[in-house]
């Protein structure tokens, strides 16, 4: 959280005091710290789900309470932290997760703004470039020369363009060891053929970020097209008094995620894969263990118990009608377990999409509920 004094932006307005909470990487570090989790000397994988606060000028896909899922891999440079295959490895997993979730068409944009020691060098040759024309840029531009001028790189005032063009680059003033760290990660991707654009301009807001900065954007969000963002932060824990830990992170917009779904057509799961209905109470222990087997069978494809079965569980005491009813809504199939099926091994399942009710003996039934699933936990919207 950070509160400040808000100046009145028009005459008309008061002074405000806003207390916000703009984003997550600072208080995980500083967790980290607190909790010193460098003392295990192992890598850490910090999550985060949850609303941020900023001062925004809203539109589409920009609010000022939005939410956001987020990561972080942190620990002492010989627990790999540092290593450009971290960096490799998170992109490759969020490049999976999106394709997991059936989102086409992202873009993949990366950069690297270099480390403590190349920023100066290159803020100073950034300045001596702006400043014969900064006078040309819009309004916003003037003042990031001042206050941060690496913003000026990030600008989408369509009559800046040209002049931002001229400016230089980042990659020209990396040195060897940013250079190498950065080929090394892009190596990496191109070997998991994780497809990626490289984009010169692409920086952060923030100055703790160093070497590598990333965003997925997708077309279908229109002029915030940003679905996620992150980038590394080597140095941040030291200067916030903690031990060194280089790291990385990324955070989702998770509104944008669902905008994006919506543009695709595309739905988070809703269903489940089948809804167990016990016939009569004294089925209701068969029941539990059915559920418990089916919700721990790994299926083809699927690498994590996560990605496996979505069983919701009844109860002994509807009558079947009501369980077919229920399950309607719930899931996409119906298994029914009475005495008869207990005995013989032999289940009754019916397809809610196709009305068809089959005997699936209970070896087969993962496998049964499994087909014609698109994906792992999706439906189609
Ligand atoms: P950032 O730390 O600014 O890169 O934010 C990470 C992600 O959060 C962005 O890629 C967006 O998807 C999302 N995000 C950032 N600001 C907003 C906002 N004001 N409203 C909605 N989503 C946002």
């Amino acid at each position: 959280m950070y509160t400040w004094e808000d100046r009145a932006r028009a005459q008309s307005e008061k002074n405000q005091s806003l207390t916000l909470r703009p984003e997550n990487t600072a208080g995980v570090v500083r967790a980290y710290i607190e909790h010193q989790l460098g003392e295990t000397g192992q890598l850490h994988k910090l999550f985060y789900i949850g609303p941020q606060f900023r001062r925004e000028r809203p539109q589409k896909g920009r609010y000022r309470q939005f939410f956001q899922i987020g990561a972080e891999v942190i620990g002492p440079p010989h627990s790999g932290s540092e290593s450009p295959l971290r960096d490799a490895e998170i992109l490759e997993m969020l490049a999976s997760l999106l394709d997991s979730l059936g989102i086409t068409g992202w873009t993949l944009r990366l950069n690297s703004v270099g480390s403590a020691a190349d920023r100066p060098v290159y803020l100073a040759r950034l300045r001596d470039a702006l400043a014969p024309v900064v006078g040309q840029l819009c309004a916003d531009c003037q003042r990031r020369a001042v206050t941060n001028p690496l913003r000026v790189l990030d600008c989408k005032v369509p009559g800046d363009q040209p002049l931002i063009e001229t400016l230089p680059r980042i990659a020209d003033s990396l040195d060897e060891s940013s250079r190498a760290h950065f080929n090394a990660v892009c190596a990496a991707l191109d070997a998991a053929a994780v497809p990626y654009t490289l984009d010169h301009r692409l920086v952060r807001g923030l100055d703790y970020y160093t070497r590598t900065t990333f965003e997925f954007t997708h077309g279908g969000l229109g002029a915030q097209n940003a679905l996620l963002g992150g980038g590394r932060y080597d140095g941040l824990s030291e200067s916030l008094g903690g031990p060194r830990a280089p790291g990385i992170g990324f955070a989702i917009g998770q509104d944008r995620l669902i905008l994006t779904l919506e543009a695709q057509q595309k739905s988070l799961p809703t269903r489940a894969d089948a809804f167990i209905a016990p016939i009569g109470d004294a089925q209701n222990p068969a029941a539990l263990a059915l559920a418990r087997e089916l919700r721990r069978a790994l299926l083809p494809g699927a690498d994590t118990v996560d990605n496996g079965l979505r069983i919701e569980l009844g109860d002994g005491s509807f009558r079947v009608r009501k369980s077919m009813e229920i399950a309607d809504k719930l899931a996409r199939h119906i298994v029914l377990l009475g005495e008869d099926e207990l005995q013989s091994g032999i289940l009754t399942v019916k397809n809610f999409s196709t009305g068809q009710q089959t005997k699936i003996s209970r070896d087969a039934l993962a496998a049964h509920l499994l087909a014609g699933r698109a994906r792992p936990n999706i439906k189609e919207g």
